[in-house]
């Protein structure tokens, strides 16, 4: 398959790399997996914008070689194997890419293939804006007031895979030695003889790198503040560790660009709550960015309420997986939610949908294409192409608010005219034509 992937992508250059700054020709190879369930419906609607938008923004000059890898079912049934090596060796030297969604089942055995794409790529940040679309469905009564951007650690936490099942020898050994080592910790086990484990991993380089991230794209960015995501209260040496790593990061590294929380509590406690409130306020006058932190559940609930008081979010693993979808849910939904994965370091990316495979709309040309569209408007925007970003975006936004939109969303907008997939792909193309 090397040598294929080799021939078939001799029509554009490779992006270059050095030191994660991003040297990108005018024709690009950027791979892609067409993924599973929907995944064929919406690529092929999607690279169809991809390309309409290339082309308007730069008549002919650049233009997108794009490579396509293998992974999944697609990969199972043409190579013998869920996720060839050739695949993530591809992603590694061609830097930046795209895919759709794969399946995962559920128990046993199974190793999540975006799991281990991200793990084999170290693509640490997972970043999911959740912005809303005029004219887009909403269960809230101020949706346009949601304007989010998650930073959501992508590499450890539970999802290290690091588990073992109820009865393998495995579980057996784990809990004798952890039976003679820690005897006050095994007694806290409440069914020591029925209990699975798993083990929640987070370290303080694993946080500060996402959160180093996020301040940084925060600042870039103009963004007012960005919260701490995390459950300390209870989970005092991981999630507290994330606060408290998290505080000390921003303000060792990003200085007087930067405001946080804990800054306000020390002040408090020296000079009291008045003299605080008034260092914040001269702070925030100034520009700088506000570092704050809020329990995991509180954030569920005030990002409904409130959520004109949020914008950047930096969250572990599995907290940023919950919150992404909930939110989703405020701005029209899964098929709206697109997602980039990233380093920082290297520069390597790939973006994706937050969405899963969809099975029910699988084949049958349904599905909402917005979400890995508006992935690959991340990855021009990664690029560096904005004109073509802007185009893409500005293309879903105009097919939403003229009221042609996917089933997911007609169903909720009684007077809105019900499209296919592809011709959802092809309404966005005529708008950017249009623009
Ligand atoms: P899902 O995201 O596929 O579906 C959740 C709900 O959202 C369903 O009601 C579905 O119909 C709807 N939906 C999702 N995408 C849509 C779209 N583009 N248009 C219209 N409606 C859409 O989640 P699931 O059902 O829990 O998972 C299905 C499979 O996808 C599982 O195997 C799971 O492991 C996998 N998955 C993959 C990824 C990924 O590739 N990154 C992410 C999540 C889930």
């Amino acid at each position: 398959m090397a040598n294929k992937i080799l021939q078939r992508s001799a029509a554009g250059q490779k992006i270059s790399l050095q030191n994660g700054i991003r040297n990108v020709p005018d024709h690009p190879i950027l791979p892609f997996i067409e993924g599973d369930g929907i995944g064929r419906d919406i690529w092929q609607a999607a690279v169809g914008v991809f390309d309409a938008a290339v082309e308007k923004a730069y008549g002919g000059r650049r233009k997108v070689a794009w490579l396509e890898v293998y992974a999944g079912e697609k990969a199972f049934s043409q190579f013998g194997t869920w996720l060839p090596a050739e695949t993530i060796s591809a992603f590694r030297q061609f830097s930046v890419g795209i895919k759709g969604p794969l399946a995962t089942p559920t128990g046993g055995g199974f190793r999540s293939l975006n799991v281990a794409l991200r793990e084999a790529l170290d693509l640490y940040v997972c970043q999911r804006p959740v912005r809303y679309f005029a004219g887009a469905p909403s269960p809230v009564s101020r949706p346009e007031q949601v304007n989010m951007v998650i930073f959501r650690e992508n590499t450890e936490d539970l999802y290290n895979g690091i588990e073992f099942e109820l009865g393998s020898a495995g579980s057996q050994q784990f809990k004798a030695l952890f039976k003679d080592h820690f005897p006050a910790e095994y007694a806290k086990i409440r069914f020591p003889d029925t209990a699975g484990i798993g083990l929640k991993l987070v370290s303080k380089e694993g946080t500060c790198r996402l959160v180093r991230a996020a301040i940084q794209w925060a600042l870039d960015n103009r963004r007012k503040n960005l919260t701490l995501v995390h459950k300390g209260n209870i989970m005092k040496y991981t999630e507290g560790a994330f606060q408290k790593w998290g505080y000390e990061l921003a303000e060792a590294e990003f200085g007087d660009r930067v405001y946080t929380r804990a800054q306000w509590e020390r002040t408090r406690a020296g000079c009291g709550e008045s003299a605080a409130n008034a260092e914040q306020e001269a702070a925030l006058q100034s520009g700088r960015l506000l570092i704050k932190d809020l329990i995991a559940d509180t954030v569920f609930q005030q990002t409904i309420t409130q959520p004109q008081e949020f914008d950047v979010l930096a969250t572990m693993n599995l907290n940023g997986d919950y919150l992404s979808d909930a939110l989703a849910a405020q701005v029209g939904g899964m098929g709206l939610a697109p997602g980039g994965n990233w380093n920082a370091e290297s520069g390597q990316a790939v973006f994706e949908a937050a969405h899963g495979t969809a099975p029910r709309y699988a084949g049958k040309d349904l599905a909402n294409p917005s979400a890995l569209i508006l992935s690959g408007e991340m990855m021009f925007r990664y690029l560096g192409w904005f004109e073509a970003a802007d185009l893409i975006f500005n293309g879903v936004a105009g097919a939403i608010a003229a009221q042609t939109v996917t089933c997911d969303l007609h169903r909720m907008l009684k007077d809105s005219t019900p499209l296919s997939c592809s011709e959802f792909g092809r309404a966005v193309i005529r708008q950017i034509k249009l623009s």
